[in-house]
Formats: structure tokens, C-alpha cells, sequence
């Protein structure tokens, strides 16, 4: 797999070159389904797919080095839902093919790409029925990394944060915000669950503010406007 390669060849070239920090991104992916939420940094761990292992082995790889001193600093950053785009439309995601995820695809239902979004499942148990994350806005996201990295090199530690708002969106949530803060209108059809899918998955975010002084600063509404943005812009439609 390209994440364990890569990772253990650039830990290679770090040595080489007597690098002693690093800030890893990891994923909320390697708690698997959780007992619940909200999700704190000494929940177990647990491997559900390929990708959840990789994270995970390349985590333990990071503390094993941290642990031996072989790394004087070390930060894996676990993120949860990252969301949105940078406000200037000028760093964003495109997707390969049909999105996977939900704000992408919401954002070519908004274009017309795709006549509707579906909804896979409204009978969970959460409030409204349907899936509930923590969606991140990419900009706070990126914040987290400087600060984690000043952390580190003041420091010198090894530490495992979780990166999130703390706040649970359920998929509904998501669209009538996304509507809200674009005025656009996302035609929604209730599909089966989509096998794996977790009811409910959020963050508790406290570490990060502890250590860090770290805090998300912006809400779904600005995560939708500016992914909006960025889609916009790529599909030539001015509107915002
Ligand atoms: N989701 C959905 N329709 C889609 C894509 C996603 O209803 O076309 C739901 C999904 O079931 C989950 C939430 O949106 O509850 C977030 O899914 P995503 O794939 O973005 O993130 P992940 O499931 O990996 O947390």
C-alpha cells in the first residue's frame, strides 16, 4: 500500500537528513464503530478496512520512533469529517469520478452534475434519522497543523489529537445548511444505508484546545459556502 511505503520511505529520507518532527495525518477512521460519542484520543482502536490499517500501522510506526528517540517530536493528527475549501476558491477538492463523499456530491447536485443526492438511510438513531458526523472546515484544519507543529518543536513530545468540531451533523442538517448558505436547492431521494456506515461519529476536540490552543472556529454554513465556491468557480457558474 502506497501509505506504509511512502511513510517508511520518507521516515528513511527524514533520517538521512536528521529530521526529527513530523505531523502525521491520520484519520478517526482507526476507531472503527465506535461504543459512542463523543470520541476521545484513549477510545480503542479498531480495524475495520484496508485504509483504517494503514493509518493505524503508520501511527504506531510514528510513537514506536517517538518512544525509541528516533523522532524528537511527533504529532498524529486524527481527523474527522474535512469539509469545504480555501475561501479564496483557489485550493479545493475534485473528486475522481462519482464523489463518495457527501459534500462533494452535494456540491455537483448544486452544478446540475448530478440530479439529486442520496441519503443512505433516514432510520438511524440519531435525531433525524439520518447519518451524523463532524464535519472540519479545511482552513481550521490546517490551523491545527501549524499549531501542532509548534507544539512539537517546543516540546519535543509525541502526541495523538483528534481534529474536530465536537459538533455532531446529521445529513439533513448538512443539506439545509448548504442551502442556507448558498441559496441553492439540493433535491434529496432517501436510499438504502450504504453498507459500514456508522450512526454516529463526533469528536470530543478538548485535547487539541489543551495542548494546542486549538479550537475550530468555523461552522457548517462556512464549510458549505465555501466548498460551494470552489465547485462554482470550477463549473463557471458566478454566484457568490
Ligand atoms: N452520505 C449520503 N450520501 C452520499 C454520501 C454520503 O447520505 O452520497 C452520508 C453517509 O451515509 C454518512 C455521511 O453522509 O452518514 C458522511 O459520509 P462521508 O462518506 O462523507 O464520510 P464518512 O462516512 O467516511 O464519515
Amino acid at each position: 500500500d502506497m501509505n506504509i511505503i511512502g511513510t517508511i520511505r520518507l521516515l528513511q529520507a527524514m533520517q538521512a537528513a536528521s529530521v526529527k518532527h513530523i505531523v502525521f495525518s491520520s484519520s478517526a477512521t482507526v476507531y472503527g464503530q465506535p461504543e459512542s460519542s463523543p470520541i476521545l484520543e484513549d477510545f480503542p482502536t479498531r480495524v475495520e478496512n484496508i485504509y483504517g490499517r494503514t493509518k493505524l500501522v503508520m501511527e504506531d510506526l510514528i510513537r514506536d520512533l517517538a518512544r525509541t528517540n528516533k523522532l524528537s517530536g511527533a504529532a498524529n493528527l486524527r481527523y474527522f469529517n474535512p469539509v469545504g475549501a480555501h475561501p479564496s476558491a483557489l485550493i479545493g477538492e475534485t473528486p475522481r469520478g462519482v464523489p463518495n463523499n457527501l459534500m462533494p456530491y452535494v456540491t455537483q447536485v448544486a452544478t446540475g452534475e448530478r440530479p439529486h443526492l442520496n441519503v443512505f438511510g433516514n432510520d438511524y438513531n440519531t435525531p433525524d434519522g439520518t447519518g451524523v458526523r463532524d464535519y472540519i472546515h479545511v482552513v481550521d484544519l490546517a490551523e491545527a497543523h501549524a499549531l501542532a507543529l509548534e507544539h512539537i518543536f517546543a516540546n519535543n513530545v509525541s502526541v495523538t489529537v483528534n481534529l474536530g468540531t465536537g459538533e455532531g451533523t446529521s445529513v439533513l442538517q448538512l443539506v439545509r445548511a448548504f442551502e442556507r448558505a448558498t441559496g441553492r436547492e439540493i433535491k434529496t431521494l432517501i436510499a438504502p444505508r450504504r453498507p459500514g456506515d456508522v450512526a454516529s461519529y463526533y469528536a470530543n476536540p478538548a485535547l487539541a484546545e489543551t495542548l494546542f490552543g486549538w479550537k475550530a472556529k468555523l461552522n457548517v454554513e462556512d464549510m458549505c459556502r465555501d466548498a460551494w465556491r470552489w465547485q462554482a468557480k470550477r463549473a463557471g457558474i458566478n454566484d457568490i
